[in-house]
């Protein structure tokens, strides 16, 4: 293609909503064969809420998770992601407008959860690892959640599991129709998320996607990347966070999300403006048509 086509293309695709970093980025999105989607803010809106707050059978049900609430809010105040803000908006909600306490010593492990000092208290929000070791109603909770799509999360104090938070999430409008349209294109769509089996199936139960990698840290995303490389495949990863730039950087083409993180879009060879992801399927289009008329 010459360049002067090729810029014209990208204007077109500023008009379509894709901002591509450079003229390449659309010559590479022509050959992509394999679509490697996040779940979290890139199929599903990232617009979470606290659906419930579940404390152990023998718990004081209602003071304790109010309680539990506060401290998982506190150390979620830390947080960029998506579970973190409907954490903290859904404590002041209920909290009487009475402030959250200052976590102490914040830390995040991308794609696994946050932990800090609060009230001189070591307090995590985590990502539900064994169940084994948890209170039966808790496990149920985790349970129940995922089985509905959603994304459960837990909470120690010290060592002890205090409370199961079950977030819920809602799939983008148009996440059906894009996926479709790619798989029209031929293009093979692949879900890696951080979250859980039972919730990650959920989700691609819906959109009609079988290829899942749940429980995928953000390295385990960049592996799986070159693990399809490695079979032969031209891939494209789209993403919204932290835990998905390793993975934009190591695919053939990165997307981002608009609304994602500056990691993201940093990583990312093209960012989809529009905040809509049929924009995807446009943008493979767009690419095909141009630089097949102009050869
Ligand atoms: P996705 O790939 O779907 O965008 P992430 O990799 O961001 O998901 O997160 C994976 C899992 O890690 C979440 O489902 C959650 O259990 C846990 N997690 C990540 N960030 C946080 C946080 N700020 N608070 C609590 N849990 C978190
Ligand atoms: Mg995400």
């Amino acid at each position: 293609a010459t360049p002067t086509a090729l810029l014209a293309a990208t204007g077109r695709g500023a008009r379509l909503g894709i901002l591509v970093s450079g003229v390449q980025a659309l010559e590479r999105l022509k050959h992509i064969d394999t679509v490697v989607l996040d779940k979290t803010g890139t199929l599903t809106s990232g617009r979470m809420s606290v659906i419930a707050v579940t404390v152990p059978a023998d718990a004081d049900a209602d003071a304790d998770a109010g309680e539990v609430l506060r401290l998982a809010a506190a150390v979620e105040q830390g947080s960029d992601h998506p579970l973190a803000h409907a954490i903290v908006a859904h404590a002041h909600r209920q909290g009487d407008g009475l402030p959250l306490p200052r976590p102490v010593g914040f830390a995040a492990a991308p794609g696994s959860g946050v932990r800090a000092m609060v009230d001189g208290e070591e307090v995590a929000v985590v990502r539900p690892g064994e169940l084994s070791g948890i209170p039966g109603r808790l496990r149920e909770a985790v349970h129940a959640a995922e089985t509905a799509g959603h994304t459960a999360v837990l909470v120690r104090v010290g060592d002890v599991p205090r409370a199961v938070i079950s977030v819920g999430d809602t799939l983008r409008s148009d996440a059906y129709r894009a996926v479709e349209h790619l798989r029209r294109l031929g293009l093979r769509p692949v879900l890696a998320t951080g979250d859980r089996e039972a919730t990650a199936r959920s989700i691609a139960g819906r959109l009609g996607i079988t290829e899942v990698h749940a429980g995928a840290l953000p390295e385990d995303k960049a592996a799986l990347v070159t693990t399809l490389q490695g079979h032969g495949g031209r891939v494209a990863v789209v993403g919204d966070g932290v835990n998905d730039a390793a993975a934009l950087a190591a695919a053939d083409l990165g997307i981002a999300m608009a609304g994602g993180t500056d990691a993201a879009i940093g990583a990312a060879d093209v960012t989809l403006v529009r905040e809509d992801l049929q924009a995807l399927p446009d943008a493979v289009r767009l690419a095909r048509h141009t630089l097949a008329t102009i050869r």
